[in-house]
């Protein structure tokens, strides 16, 4: 057997770590990705009373670093360096919770059977329990393989990459107009660059934001100088030199540019789901199903963050609010503690200098959904009301967290307000 110290230490072996677990059976928890959901995890776990040995693991070098950042203010940074403004925590807190953070460091297999699994560095590492928070993987255009700058956004190596080339470059294409693509867009248009996107259905943000939210945007970037083109596919793309040169759209155009950002989505990373035998969406993969509280099919691993999908809901949330509200739902799991209050879910985007605050689900393929304009007291500031006949359903604020607010409380206390009245801003739907 390979090296195995983890396996083989408890805090049984060290007095002054002895701790009074919920379980007896569980000293040692391992996480398998360090983002917000695996380093929320961490740190619910802790305030839930655990103890024993915690063990979270990241391939990504260095400390664990928000995400929401690398497409917005991290490309804008004339600095070489990562802020540390954006790490997930500070050194000092893994130190004082005593987590052992492995980072450059890949899991290649786990053995479910023996509640064991395998590093690239040829360690075994034993877990009573396992937390799979693996994320997802930016979706790649096969035809874009090889090409030299051509960029995907997920992790801090990929915005420095970006960064790096758009302080060179003139021109950007961004294929994909989703909120990525979008905050990208808005960046590299701040730093001086001629920015086109383009996007194949005929609006932006299609299957993630209201039509009036996304015309909203759409004016915004135009105004300030984005070309978008939307209901446009991809003839093909040009290189020379295995360099990327630009592209022909589906109608002919020729545009050229000495950068492409491809945007078009991510699928959940459940190769090691899979290799462990544990349920996922579809047979080839997808999604890891869990239950409410966050277990897989293997009563030892639960899944939390983008990765995981609860059965019988089709739609899978990748925000930030989902990796920590999943977080804390597997770790009052394990502790045996109450779960958390479940909230609407909610999410944020950052373009120029319109800030979207949106909570709630809109079903962007559903017909009969509607909303309601309401102006806020802000210039600029305004938010849509999104009703299934006389339900509200979801709230979108730009330049407005007054109204984001109000609209969250109603989500969360199931008040609708009435659709006829919700447009006047005389009207406060909480009093
Ligand atoms: P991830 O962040 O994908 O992390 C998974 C981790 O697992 C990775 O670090 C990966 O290296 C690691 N891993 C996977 N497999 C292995 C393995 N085998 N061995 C070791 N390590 C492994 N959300 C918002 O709410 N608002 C925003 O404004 C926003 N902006 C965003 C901007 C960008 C550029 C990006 C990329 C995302 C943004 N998001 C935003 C989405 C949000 O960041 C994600 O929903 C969140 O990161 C999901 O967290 P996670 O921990 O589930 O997965």
């Amino acid at each position: 057997m390979i090296k195995n110290h983890l396996s083989s230490r408890t805090h049984s072996d060290d007095p002054s770590k002895a701790h009074t677990s919920f379980n007896s059976q569980l000293n040692h928890i391992v996480v398998i990705g360090a983002s917000h959901a695996g380093i929320s995890f961490a740190d619910q776990i802790r305030k839930n009373g655990f103890s024993g040995t915690l063990t979270v693991i990241d391939r990504q070098k260095g400390g664990p670093v928000e995400r929401p950042p690398l497409s917005k203010g991290f490309l804008l940074d004339p600095s070489d360096k990562i802020n540390p403004a954006i790490l997930l925590k500070k050194a000092k807190w893994y130190r004082s919770q005593n987590i052992s953070l492995k980072h450059s460091v890949n899991v290649i297999n786990i053995d479910a059977t023996n509640k064991q699994l395998l590093t690239s560095n040829g360690e075994e590492i034993n877990y009573d329990k396992l937390v799979l928070a693996t994320g997802a993987l930016p979706r790649f255009l096969p035809s874009s393989k090889n090409i030299s700058n051509v960029f995907v956004l997920r992790q801090p190596d990929d915005a420095i990459a970006l960064r790096n080339a758009a302080r060179k470059a003139k021109r950007a294409i961004v294929i994909g107009g989703g909120y990525i693509g979008l905050e990208v867009a808005a960046s590299l248009r701040q730093l001086g660059l001629v920015v086109n996107v383009i996007e194949l259905a005929n609006r932006l943000l299609a299957r993630v934001a209201s039509p009036p939210v996304a015309q909203l945007l759409e004016e915004l970037h135009r105004r300030r100088g984005v070309s978008i083109f939307t209901g446009t596919g991809i003839d093909k793309i040009l290189e020379e030199d295995n360099t990327f040169r630009g592209i022909v759209l589906s109608d002919g155009t020729l545009l050229s540019a000495e950068m492409l950002i491809i945007g078009i989505g991510v699928t959940p990373d459940s190769h090691l789901a899979k290799l462990a035998g544990i349920e996922t969406e579809r047979p080839d993969g997808g999604a890891i199903l869990v239950d409410e509280r966050m277990h897989t099919s293997d009563p030892s691993i639960l899944s939390i963050g983008d990765v995981a999908l609860e059965r019988g809901n089709s739609l899978r949330i990748e925000s930030v609010h989902n990796a920590q509200e999943s977080a804390a739902r597997a770790a009052s799991a394990i502790m045996g503690t109450t779960p958390p209050l479940i909230q609407a879910p909610w999410f944020w985007s950052d373009q120029f200098d319109a800030s979207l605050q949106s909570v709630g689900i809109i079903p962007t393929a559903e017909e009969g959904i509607y909303q309601i304009t309401r102006v806020g007291n802000r210039e600029g500031g305004v938010s849509f009301w999104s009703y299934r006949n006389q339900e509200l359903i979801a709230v979108e604020a730009v330049k407005d967290p007054k109204n984001y607010m109000i609209g969250k409380k109603c989500l969360e206390t199931k008040i609708s307000p009435n659709p006829d009245l919700i447009g006047n801003l005389d009207f406060n739907p909480l009093d």
